[in-house]
């Protein structure tokens, strides 16, 4: 940003140039206003991320990763082995489910697969939410309320669908809490989340739970695999597409696994995988390594529900990115009277100002910016002039910029890494990464910034090759499709 000499308590100055070297705006104000300048420029160093700083993430990325393959707790990402060594193929046949459990709703799926030729025959899914008070009851009520619900909608079966005499129906359960995964098809609750607390599931296997209940409620299913959401997203971008080799989830929070050599996992002992291959888990929410960061960051971080940990999920993704920019802006507020006399009660709330609402003003293209108007008024209590309206815009983009471009070096890690270990397998041919969640889906601005990182991390040829994918859904249908390919009986697919 550059001041102009100008008369006294009136400066004129312009606010960052766009590409091109063009001013975007030109601006005169008070001098009073003039206090939050400094502000804006000082985010917009910490928060800059030019190619040396998105080259300096993506090798810390591949380097933590590998330390975390080396030895359980070698570095901030867990690197948590899923189990899955055989990916869908196409050729499935027959009837699977999938249970999703991740919330406060659970989701049923039914799939008849037809194989090669006719693929997905027919699919149909249920959703129910769960009861407050069963978040708080016994492990036994939860998982017979699921097993009932299950038990409901195999009934409501219409003629499509068929299933073997003699065998069970399977389930690809995708159970979105930390577990610590002992085969494809067990895995320890380490503790609950999101609001739950349920008694007596910590340390049990959650698929015997699941399994008994469904036993009690005379129920012929059993579960064939279970499955991080993440997983489930590769696997069921896979069922379309072979090159698919990485899944990303940008949404409330953040994760991503993908498709690693079992010889390069020195941690994996006794594990004999026919494929030579396995998914990796990677957690990579806790990366750490060399982000920049700024004051509002750290504050956050401190006032957090968990402090020090999560930190790249705290910077790239949409639980945080406008409690991040409402930082800003009460820091702003304070120092200069740009939104008038004092703070307004609303903008002192923590979380009010939610990503959508960043990303509605972002996409304002009224002269007067009438919605950042509306949405500053409403939502955190701001009365604005078109100056200070414009100054909030930048600070938005600097946030968004910041968390896109650094997502896109984090994939460029992971790519980068499995690279490493195949040369040419990805970079010298089509390589997919399969996104899901509703910031990548709902926010363009975000989505080009971090496509924007990875092409400039890897070039204008490479990143030809380097595909990212948005996959709605798809770890549902990914779950089932895991049943089948980790199916307990006899198959030919
Ligand atoms: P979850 O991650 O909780 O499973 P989703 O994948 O649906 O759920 O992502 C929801 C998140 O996506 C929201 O918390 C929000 O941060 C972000 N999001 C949703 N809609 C928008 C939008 N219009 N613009 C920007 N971000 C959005
Ligand atoms: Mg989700």
């Amino acid at each position: 940003m550059s001041v102009t000499a100008s008369p006294p308590s009136v400066r004129s100055f312009t606010l960052s140039r766009s590409p091109r070297g063009i001013p975007r705006f030109r601006m005169t104000v008070r001098s009073s206003v003039v206090s939050v300048a400094p502000i804006l420029t000082k985010l917009q160093k910490e928060c800059a991320t030019p190619l040396p700083v998105l080259r300096h993430v993506a090798d810390a990325m591949a380097a933590d990763m590998r330390a975390g393959l080396a030895v359980d707790g070698g570095s901030d990402l867990q690197m948590i082995l899923s189990y899955v060594d055989s990916l869908p193929t196409g050729n499935e046949k027959g009837l699977f489910y999938a249970l999703d459990l991740g919330g406060t709703n659970f989701r049923v799926l039914r799939v008849q697969l037809g194989g090669k030729d006719e693929r997905v025959v027919a699919t149909e899914f249920d959703q129910v939410s769960i009861p407050q008070e069963l978040m708080f009851g016994t492990s036994e009520e939860l998982f017979d309320f699921i097993a009932s619900g299950l038990a409901k909608f195999a009934k409501k079966e219409g003629g499509k669908y068929h299933l073997p005499r003699g065998r069970k129906r399977e389930i690809g359960f995708t159970f979105s809490f930390p577990v610590k995964q002992t085969s494809v098809d067990s895995g320890i609750l380490i503790k609950w989340t999101k609001g739950f607390a349920v008694s007596g599931t910590a340390g049990k296997d959650v698929v015997a739970c699941l399994n008994e209940a469904m036993q009690r409620q005379g129920l012929d299913m059993q579960v064939s695999a279970l499955v991080n959401d993440t997983v489930g997203t590769l696997a069921g971008a896979r069922y379309w597409d072979d090159d698919v080799m990485v899944a990303v989830i940008l949404g409330t929070g953040t994760n991503a696994c993908y498709v690693e050599c079992v010889d390069a996992i020195p941690k994996l002992k006794g594990h004999n995988s026919t494929s030579g291959r396995t998914i990796i888990n990677t957690e990579w929410g806790a990366f750490s390594n060399g982000l920049p960061l700024t004051q509002f960051d750290r504050e956050m971080d401190a006032e957090s529900i968990n402090p020090g940990e999560q930190i790249f999920e705290k910077t790239i993704s949409g639980m945080y990115l406008g409690e991040i920019v409402r930082r800003v802006l009460v820091k702003m507020a304070e120092a200069g009277d740009l939104f008038g006399e004092s703070v307004p009660e609303k903008l002192s709330t923590p979380f009010v100002l939610r990503t959508p609402d960043i990303c509605a003003m972002q996409q304002d293209n009224s002269q007067d910016l009438v919605d950042v108007e509306s949405i500053l008024y409403d939502v955190v209590g701001l009365k604005s002039n078109l100056n200070a309206r414009k100054i909030v815009l930048e600070v938005c983009d600097t946030i968004v910029k910041r968390g896109g471009r650094l997502a896109g070096a984090g994939i460029v890690g992971i790519l980068q890494k499995m690279e490493e270990e195949s040369k040419g397998l990805i970079y010298g041919k089509r390589t997919v990464v399969a996104m899901d969640g509703g910031l990548y889906e709902h926010f363009s601005q975000y989505r080009s910034y971090l496509q924007d990182a990875v092409t400039e991390l890897l070039g204008s040829e490479i990143s030809k090759n380097v595909v990212i994918e948005h996959t709605k859904d798809g770890s549902g249908i990914g779950a089932a499709l895991l049943a089948a390919s980790n199916s307990k009986y006899e198959h030919d697919f």
